[in-house]
């Protein structure tokens, strides 16, 4: 139920539809009694700007933003954290007072989800993929203090630019390779985290894995940021060999945590959000 005094929270991105933002910060909202309505708004990219305007004038509290706009939105916002600005993407603003402050909560959710199973300092870490989510969860796994991290994409230019953007930047050990079984052989025996962040094995590919199952072993955690399925082959196959899993929906779970304490400087309750979005995964 909505009143006067009811805070606008929002996503805008494209396509939309099948968000889990909604569902998991409404019972937030619902859980704590908090007078807060969030709203998903479907925003094509010639409708960028005019939308953040809007979003302005309207006095939103904040909003998420995803595909296609998390680097688009940058030039459109008053302030940018530094880690945003490091990582070169926002997934979440604050309106302050008609400041719009940009913020990334991807790679603190995804440290967040796997440190339910894992210390990363000293570890030696595979990351595979370079797009917008591997670019944050990259930076943070540096900056937690991974003891290496090796980046392996099907286009290995953007694996290769990665890495040294991320040496550069932290100064850890890093490599990148091919996502070809041969180069990835050795890298993973030597890993002690895996981590998918590419989109392969999403739905409707729900049978595809970007790691072949003989590569992995016991000695690894493996983290999915896929979580449509909630167990991707990667993860059934991790679980296979008796290796530790984390599954997308603890990141998602996180991530969107992180975003709540931004908009409201509240500690949600973490068991709640993954409750709502499990009762949809699991539809
Ligand atoms: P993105 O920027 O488009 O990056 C896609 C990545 O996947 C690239 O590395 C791309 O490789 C790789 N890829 C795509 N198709 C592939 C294929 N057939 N074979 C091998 N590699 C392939 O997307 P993103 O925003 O980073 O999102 C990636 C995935 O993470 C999506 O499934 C998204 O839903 C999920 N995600 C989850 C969370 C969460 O909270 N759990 C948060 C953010 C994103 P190339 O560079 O070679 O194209």
């Amino acid at each position: 139920m909505t009143d006067n005094d009811t805070k606008l929270l929002c996503l805008i991105g494209d396509p939309v539809e099948h968000s889990l933002s909604p569902v998991m910060h409404s019972a937030i909202f619902e859980k704590l009694d908090l007078d807060c309505f969030y709203l998903v708004l479907r925003v094509e990219r010639e409708w960028l700007e005019a939308s953040v305007k809007g979003l302005k004038a309207l006095d939103c509290l904040g909003f998420n933003v995803t595909i296609p706009h998390k680097v688009a939105i940058v030039e459109h916002l008053d302030e940018v954290s530094e880690e945003a600005s490091t990582i070169g993407a926002v997934n979440t603003v604050k309106n302050e007072d008609g400041i719009l402050k940009g913020f990334n909560t991807d790679g603190t959710g995804a440290i967040k989800a796997l440190e339910e199973k894992t210390k990363i300092k000293g570890k030696r870490a595979i990351l595979v993929g370079a797009g917008g989510a591997a670019r944050a969860i990259a930076f943070h796994l540096a900056l937690e203090g991974a003891g290496k991290l090796v980046i392996a994409n099907r286009t290995v230019e953007k694996a290769q630019a990665l890495a040294s953007e991320v040496k550069d930047m932290t100064g850890i050990e890093t490599d990148a390779c091919a996502l070809k079984e041969d180069e990835l052989k050795k890298i993973i025996s030597e890993s002690e985290i895996l981590v998918n962040a590419t989109s392969v094995g999403m739905h409707p590919d729900v049978d595809k894995t970007p790691i072949p199952k003989t590569l992995l072993h016991p000695g690894l955690v493996v983290m999915d940021i896929v979580y449509n399925p909630l167990e991707t082959p990667l993860l059934r196959e991790a679980k296979n060999v008796g290796a530790k899993t984390v599954d997308g929906a603890a990141m998602l779970v996180h991530q969107g945590a992180e975003s709540l304490k931004i908009w409201l400087s509240i500690e949600p309750p973490l068991e709640v959000m993954r409750k709502a979005v499990l009762e949809v995964l699991e539809k």
